[in-house]
C-alpha cells in the first residue's frame, strides 16, 4: 500500500508531544500538513489556518488526526469524511454520543476509516492485564485517578466548558482501560460530581459501578491532587489481585511485576494504519457512554471556585 499522507488538525499539547513523534516513527505514514488557527505549524510542512483551506488544496492528505478539543471535532470530522479522508479522533471521540454515531454513519457511506483512539488502551500493561483477567471471577475493582490539573492542563479553558468533560477528561482514560480489561460489562449505580462555583465541569467525581455479576467497581477522580499522582486500577479476583499503575504502564500480577515503558502513541498509529489497510473503522463509545451516564445519574455538589 502507498504511504499514507497524514495531516494533524489542532497543533496543541498532545499533537506536539505525541502525534508528531509517532507519525515520524511509523513508515506507513508521511507527515504532510498541519491545521491550526493560531499555532504556526512545523517548518517545511504545509500549514493551514482552517481545515476548509486544507481541503480546498486537496489532495494534500489521505488522512487527518483531529487533536482539537472535543467540542469542535464533529464538524471537522464530517468535513474530512465527506472528502473521503480517513479520520483519527483523539479521545474523547466527540462532545456527545449521538454526534459520534452520526460520524460512524458518514464513514460507512464513504468507505473511509474512522478510528476513535483510546491511547491508554495502548499502555504496556493493558493487553496482558486483559488476557490474565479473561478467565477470572471479578470480586471488586478500585480505580483511583488523582492528578494536579494545574500541572497537566494549564490554561486549557475548553476543558472546563460544557463538552470539555472536566475531571472526566483524564477519567475517561481510566474507563477506556476498565472497559477493555474487565471481562464483564458494567454500569453506573451512583455518583457525585463536584463542580467549582465558577466552572461548568467537575473538578472531582466519586462513582460506583456494578458489573453484570454484581461486582462493585469504585472510581475516585480528583483534579486537586498535589504531590504524588495516582493513575491506578486494582482488580481483586478469585485468583489474587491484579494492579495496573502509572496509567496502565506498570502491571503487577500475584506472581510478580511486569513492567514495560512502551509508549502508547506508536501503537495507536500502527492500529490506524492497519484499519486503513483493511478498510475498516473502529469506534468504541463505551467509555464516553459511562461518562454520559454519570452526567445523567449523578448527584451534584458545588465546591470552592477554582482559579488556574
Ligand atoms: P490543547 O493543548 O488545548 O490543544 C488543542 C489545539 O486545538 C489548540 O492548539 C488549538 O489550536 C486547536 N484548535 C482549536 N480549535 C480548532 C479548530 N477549529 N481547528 C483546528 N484546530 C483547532 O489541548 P490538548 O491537551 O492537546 O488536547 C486536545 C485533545 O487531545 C483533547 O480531546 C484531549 O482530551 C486529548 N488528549 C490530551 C492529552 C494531553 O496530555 N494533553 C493526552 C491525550 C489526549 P491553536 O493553538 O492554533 O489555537
Amino acid at each position: 500500500m502507498d504511504v499514507i499522507k497524514v495531516g494533524i488538525v489542532g497543533m496543541g499539547k498532545i499533537a506536539r508531544d505525541q502525534h508528531l513523534p509517532a507519525i515520524h516513527g511509523n513508515p506507513a505514514f508521511s507527515f504532510a500538513a498541519t491545521v491550526s488557527p493560531n499555532d504556526p505549524g512545523v517548518a517545511g510542512i504545509a500549514h493551514y489556518k482552517t481545515l476548509d483551506a486544507l481541503l480546498a488544496d486537496a489532495p494534500v492528505v489521505d488522512a487527518v488526526a483531529l487533536c482539537t478539543p472535543p467540542q469542535v471535532r464533529y464538524d471537522l470530522a464530517v468535513a474530512a469524511l465527506a472528502r473521503g479522508l480517513h479520520v483519527f479522533l483523539e479521545k474523547p471521540p466527540g462532545a456527545t454520543l449521538a454526534e459520534v454515531a452520526a460520524l460512524e454513519e458518514a464513514a460507512a457511506k464513504t468507505g473511509a476509516t474512522l478510528f476513535a483512539g483510546w491511547h491508554s488502551r495502548f499502555a504496556a500493561g493493558v493487553a496482558p492485564a486483559k488476557a490474565w483477567l479473561a478467565d477470572k471471577r471479578i470480586e471488586r475493582v478500585s480505580i483511583v485517578w488523582r492528578e494536579d490539573v494545574r500541572v497537566w492542563h494549564p490554561g486549557q479553558a475548553w476543558i472546563w466548558e460544557p463538552g470539555g468533560l472536566g475531571v472526566f477528561d483524564p477519567g475517561i482514560n481510566a474507563l477506556s482501560i476498565a472497559t477493555e480489561i474487565l471481562p464483564n460489562a458494567f454500569f453506573l449505580s451512583s455518583a457525585t460530581l463536584s463542580t467549582p462555583a465558577n466552572r461548568a465541569a467537575p473538578i472531582a467525581a466519586d462513582l460506583v459501578f456494578r458489573d453484570t455479576t454484581g461486582a462493585l467497581i469504585t472510581m475516585d477522580l480528583d483534579w486537586r491532587q498535589t504531590g504524588p499522582q495516582s493513575w491506578d486500577v486494582v482488580v481483586e479476583t478469585d485468583a489474587g489481585t491484579l494492579s495496573l499503575a502509572k496509567g496502565g504502564a506498570v502491571l503487577t500480577l500475584p506472581d510478580g511485576v511486569q513492567h514495560a515503558d512502551d509508549e502508547e502513541y506508536p501503537g495507536l498509529y500502527a492500529r490506524f494504519a492497519t484499519l486503513i489497510r483493511e478498510r475498516r473503522s473502529e469506534v468504541d463509545t463505551r467509555p464516553l457512554c459511562l461518562v454520559a451516564d454519570a452526567y445523567l445519574r449523578a448527584r451534584r455538589e458545588t465546591v470552592e471556585a477554582f482559579e488556574d
